[in-house]
C-alpha cells in the first residue's frame, strides 16, 4: 500500500477498546462515557481486518487502547495474530499501561510477541497515583518485570508534563539503565477534551533533552520505527532513548502507519479527522476482495500531515477525540 505522498504504509495500529482502568489527565476526563459495546468490533471482526491488512503488505501491528489488556479475551486476537507470524506479519507488539502485564506477560510470549511498550510516567508512588487519578504504581511496576521476565523486550513510555514530572528523567535514565530498558519521552499531544488547560501541561522536549545532556550523553543513532519518534543511545547506560515530539518538530514525510479504532474506523492520520468507517463494511457482508478495495481506497486519502497547534488548544483541542479513541 502507498500513499498518494509516496510513503509506504505497512504499519497497522489497532485500539482494541476505549476502556481503561485508569484516568491518566493528560489522556481522559476522570467522568469518561464509554462506546456501548454493540458499536465496539468484535474481536473476530478485528483479527478479519487485520489479516486484510497483512494481504496488503502490513508487516507490523501495535496493539493498544484504552487499556488493550482489559478486553476480555483480547489474548484470543493476541494468538490469532500471533499466528500469522512468518506469514506476512513481522511484528506483533502492544502499548500497555502493564496494570495487567503480570497476568499475560508469558501468554504474551508465547502468541509472539517480543516487545511491549509500557506507560509509565514518574516514579513516585505519590506523583503516579495522581497523574492516573487513581493508579497504584506497584501494580505496573510488577506488570513490567513480569514482562522482562517472560523474556519481552520493554520500553518505557513516558509523557512529559510541565511541573509534574519534569525534574524525574534522569532518574528514569539510570532506573531504565539499570533494567535494560529503553525510555522515550512524549511530548504533550491536544487531542479530546480532559478537563483542564493543556498550555499548562505543555513542556517542549527540545528543552528536555538539553537539561538531560548536562548528565548524560546523547549519540545520535539511525534507529528509527518511521514513526514520530527520535532516538539516541544513553552512552552511560548503552540504552535508547526516544523523543516524540510532534508539536515541535514535523515529522509526517516518513509516515507509514495507520490507526484503527475499536469501533473500526480507519484514521489516517493521528492529527486529522479523515476517516473510513470498516464496521459498516464488515457488517454490510463485504468479501475479502471488498474489503481489501475498501482499504486501499481509504489509503488513496491518507492527508501529508497533522496540524496540532498547541496556542489553539487552550480552549479547545485540535481534535475533539481523546488519545484513547486511537490508541496514540
Ligand atoms: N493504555 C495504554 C497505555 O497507556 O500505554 C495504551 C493506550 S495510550 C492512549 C497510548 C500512549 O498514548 C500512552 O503512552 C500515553 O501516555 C499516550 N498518551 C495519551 N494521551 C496523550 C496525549 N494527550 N498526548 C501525548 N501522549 C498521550
Ligand atoms: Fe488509560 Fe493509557 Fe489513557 Fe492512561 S494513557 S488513561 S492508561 S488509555
Amino acid at each position: 500500500m502507498i500513499d498518494p505522498f509516496g510513503r509506504h504504509i505497512t504499519y497497522l495500529r489497532v485500539s482494541v477498546t476505549d476502556r481503561c482502568d485508569l484516568r491518566c489527565v493528560y489522556c481522559m476526563s476522570e467522568d469518561m462515557t464509554f462506546l456501548p459495546k454493540a458499536e465496539v468490533l468484535s474481536l473476530e471482526e478485528m483479527d478479519r481486518l487485520c489479516a486484510a491488512f497483512i494481504r496488503l503488505g502490513t508487516n507490523k501491528i501495535r496493539i493498544t487502547g484504552g487499556e488493550p489488556l482489559v478486553r476480555r479475551d483480547v489474548m484470543s486476537l493476541f494468538r490469532s495474530l500471533g499466528s500469522r507470524i512468518g506469514a506476512g506479519l513481522d511484528e506483533l507488539t502492544t502499548t500497555t499501561n502493564g496494570t495487567q502485564l503480570a497476568r499475560f506477560a508469558v501468554d504474551l510470549r508465547a502468541a509472539g510477541v517480543r516487545r511491549v511498550n509500557v506507560s509509565l510516567d514518574t516514579l513516585d508512588a505519590a506523583r503516579f497515583a495522581a497523574m492516573t487519578r487513581w493508579g497504584k504504581i506497584e501494580k505496573t511496576l510488577d506488570g513490567i518485570f513480569a514482562a522482562k521476565a517472560a523474556g519481552l523486550a520493554v520500553k518505557i513510555n513516558a509523557v512529559a508534563m510541565k511541573g509534574v514530572n519534569e525534574h524525574e528523567f534522569d532518574s528514569m535514565i539510570a532506573w531504565c539503565g539499570e533494567h535494560g530498558f529503553d525510555l522515550c519521552l512524549i511530548e504533550t499531544m491536544p487531542l479530546g477534551d480532559i478537563e483542564g488547560d493543556r498550555t499548562d501541561q505543555y513542556l517542549p522536549l527540545s528543552v528536555v533533552r538539553s537539561r538531560i545532556r548536562k548528565t548524560w550523553t546523547l549519540e545520535e543513532t539511525a534507529y528509527t520505527t518511521g514513526g514520530p519518534a527520535r532516538y539516541f543511545t544513553v552512552a552511560q547506560t548503552g540504552q535508547r532513548i526516544g523523543f516524540i515530539t510532534p508539536m515541535t518538530h514535523n515529522f509526517c514525510e516518513s509516515c507509514n502507519r495507520v490507526r484503527l479504532t475499536c469501533t473500526g474506523t480507519l484514521y489516517m492520520c493521528l492529527g486529522q479527522d479523515d476517516s473510513a468507517d470498516f464496521r459498516r463494511v464488515l457488517r454490510a457482508g463485504a468479501s475479502d476482495d471488498e474489503l481489501e478495495a475498501a482499504i486501499v481506497a481509504a489509503i488513496a486519502h491518507k492527508p501529508k500531515g497533522h496540524d496540532f497547534i498547541i496556542d489553539r488548544a487552550r480552549r479547545q483541542p485540535s481534535l475533539a477525540r481523546h488519545m484513547s479513541v486511537t490508541g496514540g
